[in-house]
């Protein structure tokens, strides 16, 4: 019998198998089940085990199959959307307090790695860049608006000053942040699902939940098992169809790809990028990139909403890379890897509950890695008596994507583009 495993990427090459969990069999009970062993369902469980809660985590593959153990590893303040979004939405009282939360999410990964002792490599910094002069206008007005409403001062580095650390023609400066970092994204979800496991959270994979059962003892249904519980968790990201129908045409699935190239060499390497930070431009169709603990670039880019990915993707990757530094023209992408992000329409965080009993946070926008452990902080809260951080999230208001499932994005063929990307892809 096979069972399911990571798709290949440099994260899963790089990152010893753990030993895989039962599948789920027979009728089982726990206070609380998640759908979902990702960041936010893990981190929901630990939340809720530290409480003395009994935990089981339901996974349909293996724990950081989707978009946790393959992303691009920056860790970053904020959400996914504008600031100026939540401000207008909440006020600036509350958006301040959910800014301060979303920082709270960037020193719970340090925290966490800490208790759990979890070695994820991770490394300090963070620098937003400008490729544009307009971009350096918008860098400089956000730092302003940091500093003034949100307190949260960030260091700007003109081009002189960011050539020290990253000798590249290609930016004008940077909105730099040391508080926030970047990590190994599998490493750093196996190290959850193995803190979590030595805190009595039983966690099953290669056991996909095909149906929720709704009433006052939630019962989640397998091909062979079942779990009823007091709360109910829905973590299944832009992966999960059909158990949450409502909570399905808020988001819309979108491809994002990384490359990783070919060791470099440490001291090439560290030419590239002298003190380790991560980086991203604030382009629309952003580059992202940092280096890995074995002296690679992991190189990402290039969003699909309505287009099938390049039949050549490790290609357009390595395009895309020596674009910025054209420094490796004799370097390869050893390895290109995709996955989905679940956007929403406003990009906000789409968290809250359904009735008084399921609970779920979907909607990270592509900036989940910090507010995921948030998310399941603020849930496990929640389910504690203490929503008093959930309600404020769930004033944030969304509107589905016109279309349903099927057809939510705006054209037909982009939809059918949308499977096709499936198929081909994951
Ligand atoms: C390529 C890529 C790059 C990214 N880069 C960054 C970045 O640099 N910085 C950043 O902040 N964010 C980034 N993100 C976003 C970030 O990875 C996600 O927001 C975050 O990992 C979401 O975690 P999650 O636990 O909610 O979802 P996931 O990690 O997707 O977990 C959901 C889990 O639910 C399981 N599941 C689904 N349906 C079922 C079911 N029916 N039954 C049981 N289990 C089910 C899935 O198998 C999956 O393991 C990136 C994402 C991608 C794909």
């Amino acid at each position: 019998m096979t069972h399911p495993s990571h798709i290949r990427s440099w994260y899963s090459d790089s990152t010893p198998e753990l030993p895989l969990q039962p599948t789920l069999e027979g009728a089982h009970q726990a206070d609380v089940c998640i759908l979902g062993a990702g960041l936010t369902g893990l981190s929901t469980a630990i939340e809720l085990a530290e409480a003395g809660l009994s935990v089981i985590v339901l996974e349909s593959k293996r724990v950081g199959w989707g978009a946790s153990g393959r992303s691009g590893g920056q860790a970053i303040f904020g959400y996914g959307c504008d600031q100026g979004k939540i401000t207008q939405a909440l006020g600036l009282a509350d958006s301040k307090r959910l800014f301060d939360w979303s920082i709270e999410g960037v020193e719970m990964i340090r925290q966490r790695c800490a208790k759990y002792a979890i070695d994820c490599d991770w490394r300090d910094i963070h620098a937003h860049v400008a490729i544009k002069p307009r971009h350096i206008v918008e860098l400089k007005a956000w730092q302003r608006d940091l500093t003034e409403n949100f307190d949260y001062p960030l260091q700007w580095w003109d081009r002189e000053q960011l050539q020290e650390v990253m000798p590249n023609d290609r930016y004008l400066g940077a909105l730099v942040d040391p508080r926030s970092g970047h990590l190994h994204p599998l490493k750093y979800t196996q190290g959850l699902a193995n803190a979590a496991r030595t805190l009595g959270v039983r966690i099953f994979e290669d056991s996909e939940v095909v149906k929720l059962e709704r009433g006052p003892k939630p019962v989640f249904h397998t091909d062979k098992g079942t779990v009823s519980c007091d709360f109910a968790v829905l973590a299944g990201n832009a992966y999960v169809h059909g158990i949450a129908p409502e909570l399905d045409r808020i988001i819309m699935p979108v491809g994002t790809y990384i490359g990783a190239t070919a060791p470099l060499g440490e001291a090439r390497a560290k030419d590239l990028i002298r003190n380790d930070m991560a980086v991203a431009d604030v382009n629309w169709a952003l580059d992202y990139f940092r280096l890995s603990a074995d002296h690679r670039l992991l190189f990402g880019g290039r969003a699909s909403y309505s287009t099938l990915p390049p039949p050549n993707l490790r290609g357009t990757l390595r395009q895309r890379m020596r674009r910025v530094f054209p420094q490796l023209s004799d370097i390869d992408m050893e390895y290109a890897w995709g996955g989905y992000v679940d956007i929403s329409m406003n990009r906000a965080p789409h968290w809250g509950r359904l009735g008084n009993n399921v609970y779920y946070a979907q909607g990270f926008s592509g900036h989940g890695i910090a507010a995921t452990g948030l998310a399941g902080r603020v849930m496990a809260e929640a389910i504690q008596g203490q929503a008093g951080r959930l309600d404020a999230f769930e004033r944030l208001k969304h509107n589905p994507f016109p279309g349903g499932r099927l057809f939510r994005t705006p054209m037909l063929v982009a939809a059918m583009a949308w499977f096709k990307l499936r198929d081909a892809l994951f």
